[in-house]
């Protein structure tokens, strides 16, 4: 099946050429149990290698003129849309994911990397007035060095051109490594963007044991920045370690996203934005709606809206036509879920829909949860501070506007919030008072490339997309001048 279109995945690429390894690791489909690849398990000697070739490249990558970076990068997003029905089919099997999610996630992909050839080509520097007539001052922006990426499985593909893209647009040289869940789709990336002919060093692509990679990394000093997005728990350890050589960082972490559903909003509207955020990629995303915080006049006919879209969600395997819901990545993410919900029903909370595993049947092989509407939450269950990360929805109601406000921001996290209102006024408030790095309101739509995504507190540093994310993989220099 289309997984075979990309041969056996055993490869990394270093210096622009593939090498393989005895020792390997399966990748197996969340939905089927099956192994469907098996890729290096690389350690230290391959990050080391992976650094030197970025390393060795950076000088030249560094140097080319913008317009010559960004020929490759829309070669690399053409060759991306070119591909996009054997990349999704990829991307649903090995993650998941329902086939239309993992088609809009690719051409999500493709758009990044295109959208960073042409940002590529606007990194200006400026001039200042200076302090006296024969002096000059101008500033420069230069790309910071070797860049290591390290990316999720929730979104395979999407973070992988979110970090390599601007990186190689501003010149960087990167080195990147996926998760040993999803590590298929980087790898037909890779292969894809070495089809265009990139200078050998200048991306780097290694797979194998994370904290031996990450750690060579972190340790060595010719890597000048790390861009990672996974847990606040490992992105804080890179961080510790980042410091060691004073490296550049963003860190795009977990998230717990309000959705404050107030008593004017329209209720269809809301209830079908919060049904299509709360349960795309199975409830596996960090800007995912997490608690959703009713005004108490609609919290009835708020929840019965919401049960009535969820019920009609088809779970099922992602590469089948009509699945809306795929499984959760993997048994322990299961367990976690299941957890949380249990902990909310023991203390209390209704089960309007779902509320356990789905084991039997077609599911039985796979690690599937039921679609999941609770209500009677409150702030003393463990799923009101953790993110749930699955296919969860959890309605807590609330009576006033600065009660609630001060509720959300309470989290130790600040990605995403999400309100719904038709009050301008409150729509400005409320969006000043939370703390949290991206606000939707009335809608829940946030990820495009022209944006910065990101978040505050403990969900990260530094914002990905728009002229924003560029600038993460830029310094600034600062040129004095005096004319002789
Ligand atoms: P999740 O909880 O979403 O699986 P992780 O933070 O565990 O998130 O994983 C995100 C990425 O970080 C993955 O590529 C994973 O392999 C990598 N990773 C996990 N542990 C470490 C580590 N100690 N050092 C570097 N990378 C790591």
């Amino acid at each position: 099946m289309s997984v075979k279109k990309w041969g056996n995945f055993n490869r990394y690429w270093i210096n622009g050429e593939k090498g393989t390894l005895n020792q390997t690791i399966e990748v197996i489909n969340p939905a089927t149990g099956q192994v469907i690849g098996k890729v290096p398990c690389g350690g230290e000697e391959l990050a080391h290698h992976a650094v030197e070739a970025a390393w060795k490249a950076f000088p030249d990558w560094a140097g080319r003129p913008a317009k010559e970076r960004s020929v490759y990068l829309q070669a690399w997003a053409d060759k991306i849309l070119n591909h996009r029905t054997e990349l999704a089919a990829l991307l649903s099997v090995e993650q998941g994911k329902p086939i239309a999610e993992a088609r809009g996630e690719i051409e999500g992909a493709a758009e990044f990397v295109a959208w960073y050839a042409e940002e590529a080509k606007r990194v200006y520097g400026e001039i200042i007035p200076a302090s006296r007539p024969n002096q000059r001052i101008s500033v420069l922006r230069q790309p910071v060095g070797v860049a290591a990426l390290i990316t999720p499985w929730n979104y395979p593909a999407a973070m992988v051109t979110r970090k390599a893209a601007p990186a190689l647009a501003a010149g960087c040289t990167v080195v990147l490594k996926p998760a040993k869940e999803t590590p298929l789709i980087a790898i037909a990336l890779f292969d894809l963007l070495m089809e265009t002919g990139l200078p050998g060093g200048a991306a780097n692509l290694v797979t194998g044991e994370a904290s031996k990679i990450g750690n060579a990394w972190m340790a060595d000093e010719r890597v000048r920045k790390i861009s990672f997005t996974g847990s606040t728990e490992v992105g804080k350890k890179l961080m510790r370690r980042a410091a060691y050589h004073v490296k550049r960082v963003s860190l795009e972490l977990g998230g717990n996203a309000p959705a404050i559903v107030f008593a004017d909003a329209d209720p269809d509207q809301a209830a079908a934005a919060i049904v299509d955020n709360k349960f795309e990629n199975c409830g596996q995303m960090c800007n995912g709606i997490n608690l959703i915080y009713a005004h108490q006049e609609i919290a009835q006919s708020l929840s019965e809206k919401i049960v009535e879209r969820a019920r009609q969600l088809k779970v099922g395997d992602g590469s089948e036509q009509g699945t809306q819901v795929g499984p959760l990545i993997n048994e322990s993410a299961r367990k976690k879920v299941d957890s949380l919900v249990q902990d909310a029903i023991a203390k209390g909370a209704q089960v309007l829909l779902g509320g356990h595993a789905l084991t039997d049947g077609v599911y039985q092989h796979g690690t599937f949860y039921a679609p999941t509407v609770l209500t009677g939450v409150d702030d003393g269950m463990n799923l009101t501070k953790e993110e749930v990360f699955g296919p969860v929805a959890p309605i807590l109601s609330f009576a006033n506007e600065d009660e609630v406000v001060k509720r959300c921001n309470q989290t130790r996290y600040g990605l995403a919030a999400y309100l719904f209102t038709r009050d301008l006024g409150r729509v400005h408030r409320v969006s000043e008072a939370l703390e949290f790095g991206m606000i939707g309101v009335n809608g829940t739509s946030l990820s495009v490339p022209q944006a910065p995504f990101g978040g505050m507190k403990e969900s990260g540093i530094g914002r990905e997309g728009g002229h924003h994310g560029l600038e993460e993989f830029l310094e600034l220099k600062y040129i004095s001048m005096v004319l002789n």
